[in-house]
């Protein structure tokens, strides 16, 4: 007998076993059993969907078979066509002995390997095949799973091996508890197994999956549930607000109302802030909805309190303008200190990576003995070394660029867990905020200030040269109108560069599931995405095209990328800032946050290579003051999906909606924040758009059970799976460094 630990060497053929440890990483049981199939099938196969160069599993019946002698060699060929009723593809052998007794018509069979072209017809040389008996009708010979391939091993051999493994095993551990399911109708682990690897109808692997979602959903959920009771045990410096402090002297010289929302949440940070348990909250709203003021508003009250609140960017950019703004706003409250400075100011400090010798170890003193009470940084900020005098408040801008990790290493410079805001402008669906954040509350900003122009989108077809002079020209005619530009690239253009985004992979689903894909299903078939012939759009060459070009001739062109040294970026931002540059060609480093009011324009080139969430965060930079924004999508490609995408950026101005969109075409996993390949840190059969009934019934479930009982004694199984899931997170953290 065997269980999950069990290996597989000895239990099945050495050859399968072998191959499965050696290509798929496959050694115990348990690795075999949770190698899923991805799709099955029928009796039927639809040989329309074969696609040259894939590894093609089909179920067919041979309708002709016929052997002729070779010409230049001896022995003969055996072609043999197979069929699925509809369409019918021919499969060859070069030599006939051993195969020509078997297929012969009306035989049916599972055929495997390569689809190859040959005149132009599509063509399986020399596939592998076992026979299926005769007479069986398909309700008792059942469903056949179709595994990911492995090389030099058959389909048919790694689903008769699971068989043979299922019938071994004795022993399955379920860490559903069995109050849950039968509370939830869901089958126990054994049977899902079954279910799963030798199903007979596909009411079965649905009935499988659906009980494979729940437990990931579950196991995810505990996590969370157990994060949220140790936040909750926590205790901090409460920080309520103080009058004619700070943050009056602020609210009293705002040169604008705050909007109800900014009010509303405000509030909620306040309360909060008061208590003695660590505040958690992600502040979610649009591009634009003013959530940099919430969160200054927040840190002058942790200042008032005799705090310091630490603000961390994603970029050196973001973390620079930020600096900027915020020490503008502030006005001489943030001299504090200084002669002249107002007596109740304190001081806004940078810290970010290029910082001089002797600029940073000002800021670290500054720091340390508390007279900044505002420090604003990158990841700098997390590093050894960077000790606060009394750190009350955490801020985390753009939190999509950061883990649950960095903000815990930041949370741990404080002596006490200082009070962390979260902030985000890619709304987030609510499945999402009840997983990745799952362990945080939420306030969400829905308003934009009044006053607020939309942005209108357009996509310019590159093929089209009349779209693309037209571009130029409207550029232009901004400019001319007293506005300014940005034109957004992929690349730098530099010799030996790397991209500085993740570029868009497009995720090509499964071209042949016959009953909805599990999440496995897609994760080896992410393929390179059909780009323009020439090179992508690079900053260097298009700011030279562009100083070329005659509508453009005395505009004021500059660039802006990551490479460039910090003292240069931040030079460069500051003349757009103040309108002494006109057109500011760059990459996405100005992609979050930055925030140049008269900014009315924006191009972004090869714009199909960006994420839809992505290209509604850069059109976010224009139309930020009373001015409309533009923006004009260009693109090379053809493809429907990135048409498709273009035009639903274009037509939409709802963040929330076009989040959705991104998270269907990204892989899940990434969203996660998980490994790309493989790993248990994936999720395998949940789906975070799809399942939300599930997700909701889980989050309960693991409510209810850690308020009973939150280290799960009573479950063990469960809490051994939590375990895992947690392990594999921090291994996923630690891999990506
Ligand atoms: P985001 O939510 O995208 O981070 P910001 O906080 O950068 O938005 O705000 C965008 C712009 O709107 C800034 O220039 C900010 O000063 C301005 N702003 C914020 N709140 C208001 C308001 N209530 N009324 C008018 N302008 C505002
Ligand atoms: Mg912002």
């Amino acid at each position: 007998m065997a269980d999950e630990t069990t290996r597989l060497k000895g239990l099945i053929g050495g050859q399968a076993a072998g191959k499965l440890a050696e290509h798929r990483d496959l050694h115990t049981v348990g690795d075999l059993l949770r190698y899923w199939p991805t799709r099955y099938r029928t009796h039927e196969s639809d040989l329309s969907r074969l696609r040259p160069g894939e590894y093609a599993v089909v179920v067919a019946d041979v309708s002709r078979a016929t052997t002729r002698p070779m010409q230049r060699r001896r022995g003969r060929m055996l072609t043999c066509t197979i069929t699925d009723g509809q369409r019918e593809i021919d499969l060859t052998f070069f030599s006939a002995y051993g195969h020509e007794g078997k297929l012969v018509p009306g035989v049916r069979g599972i055929f495997a390997g390569e689809v190859t072209q040959y005149r132009g017809q599509l063509q399986l040389a020399h596939p592998g095949y076992t026979l299926i008996e005769p007479g069986l009708d398909d309700a008792t010979r059942g469903l056949i799973p179709i595994y990911r391939h492995v090389p030099k091993v058959h389909n048919w051999t790694i689903a008769e091996c699971t068989r043979l493994v299922l019938d071994h095993l004795d022993h399955v551990t379920d860490a559903l508890p069995a109050q849950i399911r039968a509370q939830r109708s869901l089958v126990d682990r054994t049977s899902a197994l079954r279910h799963l690897h030798v199903p007979r109808t596909f009411a079965d692997v649905e009935a499988a999956r659906h009980r494979m979602r729940y437990e990931e959903a579950l196991v995810l959920q505990c996590v969370l549930g157990q994060r949220r009771v140790a936040q909750a045990a926590e205790r901090t410096v409460p920080r309520p607000q103080q009058e004619r402090g700070l943050l009056e002297a602020f609210d009293q010289r705002l040169p604008f109302e705050l909007t109800e929302g900014q009010v509303e949440v405000g509030e909620v940070l306040a309360a909060e802030m008061a208590r003695p348990t660590p505040m958690h909250r992600l502040l979610q709203g649009e591009v634009g909805s003013g959530k940099t003021v919430v969160a200054l508003r927040a840190m002058l009250a942790a200042v008032d309190s005799g705090g310091q609140s630490a603000l961390l960017a994603p970029t050196e950019v973001l973390a620079a303008q930020h600096h900027r703004s915020i020490t503008a706003m502030l006005g001489d409250l943030a001299e504090g200190g200084m002669l002249g400075g107002s007596e109740i100011g304190t001081r806004v400090t940078l810290l970010t990576g290029s910082l001089s010798t002797a600029a940073r170890r000002k800021a670290l003193l500054e720091i340390v003995s508390g007279e900044a009470g505002i420090v604003i940084g990158t990841h700098a900020l997390i590093q050894d070394g960077v000790d606060f005098h009394d750190l009350a408040l955490v801020v985390v801008d753009e939190q999509h660029r950061f883990g649950v990790e960095q903000r815990d290493a930041l949370r741990s410079k404080g002596a006490q867990p200082p009070h962390v805001l979260v902030m985000t402008a890619t709304p987030i669906p609510r499945t999402v905020a009840m997983t990745v954040y799952g362990d945080m509350e939420t306030s969400t900003l829905t308003q934009v200030p009044r006053g607020r122009q939309p942005v209108e989108t357009f996509v310019v077809p590159e093929d089209k040269p009349a779209w693309v002079e037209r571009t130029w020209t409207r550029l232009a005619e901004e400019v001319a109108a007293g506005r300014q530009a940005y034109v957004v690239c992929p690349r730098i253009g530099e010799e030996g560069e790397v991209l500085e985004t993740e570029m868009f992979d497009e995720v090509v689903g499964e071209a042949d599931d016959d009953s909805g894909a599990s999440n496995g299903a897609a994760a080896d078939t992410a393929a390179d995405h059909p780009g323009p012939d020439r090179p992508l759009a690079s900053v260097l060459e298009t700011v030279a095209q562009l100083r070329a070009h005659p509508a453009l001739a005395d505009l004021r062109i500059d660039i802006l990328h990551g490479r460039m040294p910090a003292e240069e970026k931040e030079a460069v931002m500051t003349r757009f800032a103040a309108g002494e540059i006109d057109v500011l060609v760059a990459t996405t480093v100005i992609e979050v946050g930055v925030d140049v009011p008269n900014a009315s324009v924006m191009v972004i080139k090869d714009a199909d290579r960006f994420g839809v969430s992505q290209l509604h965060q850069l059109r976010g930079r224009v139309g930020r003051g009373q001015h409309a924004g533009v923006c004009l999508l260009m693109s090379a490609s053809q493809t429907d999906s990135a048409r498709e995408r273009l035009t639903a950026v274009a037509g939409t101005n709802d963040g929330f909606a076009l989040s959705r969109l991104d998270l269907g075409q990204r892989r899940e996993g990434d969203i996660l924040g998980a490994r790309q390949h493989g790993g248990h840190s994936q999720l395998e059969f949940l789906s975070l758009l799809r399942d939300e009934e599930i997700i909701i019934e889980a989050r309960e479930d693991a409510t209810a059970l850690i308020a009973t009982d939150p280290t799960l004694a009573a479950w063990p199984e469960l809490a051994a799976a939590v375990a895992q899931r947690v392990d594999s997170e921090q291994a996923a953290y630690l891999e990506k460094g």
